[in-house]
């Protein structure tokens, strides 16, 4: 596997050496607790040494496999070559000059790619920032200027970042918001169409939940007074929802009947994570406005607002910006990481990584009935626990059930994540470019996990 990094030769294997974390990883926590703030925290506790391809290997020399991708980040692996070649190019030659001051060629080709990557094919700007946070918030502010108008409406277990705004706009209290408070205003929250927990059950989710979401909006807060509608595609930290089929076109749809700014936040499900460039493609839908960050460039900090050039070009000059945004060298690493993408045509491999994991993930639903849901697309793939008795019934989130499976897969040297409004969902996001023995070996030591409860 050449075309993988992480360092010459990093072994595609699972090996433990160790207890997890080892011993060298403990030393490491305890300078981490002495230092570190605790609101700061950490899933597994390995220090990582190297990575790449579809491993994490640890100070203790433990080599994991890797189903988180640092939340969706390294899509391309760590250390891909064409972003670890084209970045080291570009930390040789300048390192930062404030695109608002001194342009440079990286930024505008980044955007050139954006605009071509994105849905619609109608004239496309961009803006670049360093986080997620800050491209949602920029949407809004953009929104905002274009419409002059105020409100922002986003949904049931939406997630949109840890900034003050990106606070409110995001639904789940603990450990996001809570005490963080007072939010910022204007922010209103409506249903979402999520199929697995829509009380009248998954075929009448779409038309209620979008029914009831334009009846809020249009009698809480008047179709008139909004700027822009936020939206995941598929939630991610909200638990992997994928809002039932109809929902998002009807949504967009009402938008566009309303003058609102239509914002797909694409930065988790974004660059190829679900088996399209990006995830509001399964449905034909084209936003005004996309956010991105996260799998663009292949782990460095980068995010982007890309949308209609009418639209991205409502606020005022100077009104958009920071010093880092757009960084030569992040923007370097996306180019790379985006060249990778075409490469090794990534699409096809996260929709690879669906059919091995579904069918697992399906076959073990049978055999352990606290497994409510299988769901996602791509390689963004969740499974919703429920208390044994419940599946057929009241669906009873089961928490305690999801981490001790994600606590036993830790142990034996894989790397899962958990999310959800209730807790109770693990989500597997794999590097795209895992080699698919280690996507077995990662399903065994999952359904060996369910084993142990
Ligand atoms: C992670 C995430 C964000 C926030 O991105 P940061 O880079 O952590 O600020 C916003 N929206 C979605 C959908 C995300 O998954």
């Amino acid at each position: 596997m050449t075309e993988l990094s992480g360092g010459p030769a990093l072994p595609q294997e699972r090996r433990l050496v160790t207890p997890i974390p080892g011993p060298k990883s403990q030393e490491l926590l305890a300078r981490k607790a002495a230092t570190v703030a605790n609101g700061v925290g950490t899933t597994l506790p390995v220090f990582v040494t190297r990575a790449g391809g579809g491993v994490l290997e640890d100070v203790d020399g433990n080599s994991l496999i890797d189903f988180g991708s640092g939340i969706a980040v390294t899509s391309v692996g760590n250390s891909a070559e064409a972003v670890v070649r084209r970045a080291t190019e570009q930390l040789a030659a300048f390192t930062h000059t404030c695109f608002m001051v001194t342009p440079y060629e990286g930024y505008v080709e980044v955007c050139e790619q954006l605009a071509e990557l994105t849905p619609g094919d109608h004239a496309k700007k961009s803006a670049l920032f360093n986080s997620g946070a800050e491209a949602v918030e920029n949407a809004v502010k953009i929104a905002r200027a274009y419409t002059g108008r105020q409100a922002v409406v986003v949904f049931d277990h939406g997630y949109h970042g840890r900034t003050n705004l990106t606070m409110a706009l995001t639904a789940k209290n603990m450990p996001y918001k809570h005490g963080f408070g007072p939010f910022a205003p204007e922010v209103y929250r409506v249903p979402l169409a999520y199929p697995f927990r829509w009380l009248t059950g998954a075929d009448n989710c779409a038309e209620q939940a979008a029914a009831q979401a334009i009846d809020q909006i249009t009698k809480q807060v008047g179709a008139e007074n909004v700027a822009a509608i936020v939206i995941e595609p598929i939630a991610g930290e909200g638990g992997f929802i994928e809002p039932a089929k109809g929902f998002l076109p009807r949504i967009a749809q009402f938008a566009r009947d309303n003058g609102i700014v239509f914002v797909a936040d694409e930065i988790q499900t974004g660059f190829c994570r679900t088996g399209q460039w990006f995830a509001c493609e399964d449905e034909g839908v084209v936003p005004d406005l996309i956010t991105t960050a996260k799998g663009i460039a292949g782990g460095l900090p980068l995010a982007a607002v890309t949308g209609r050039a009418e639209i991205m070009d409502a606020a005022h000059a100077g009104g958009l910006g920071g010093t880092y945004g757009g960084n030569p060298v992040a923007c370097a690493a996306a180019l790379g990481s985006i060249e990778t993408m075409r490469e090794l045509d990534l699409n096809a491999k996260a929709k690879r990584i669906e059919e091995v994991m579904k069918g697992r993930l399906a076959a073990l639903a049978e055999k352990f009935d606290i497994i409510g849901d299988v769901r996602g697309r791509g390689a963004m793939i969740a499974i919703e626990l429920v208390k044994s008795g419940t599946r057929e019934g009241a669906k009873t989130p089961n928490p305690e059930a999801t981490a001790a499976v994600a606590k036993a897969c830790h142990a034996e040297g894989l790397v899962v994540l958990t999310c959800g409004t209730y807790g109770n969902v693990l989500r597997f996001l794999p590097p795209l470019v895992i080699g698919e023995d280690l996507l077995t070996e990662g399903l065994d030591i999952i359904e060996r996990a369910f084993g142990t409860l």
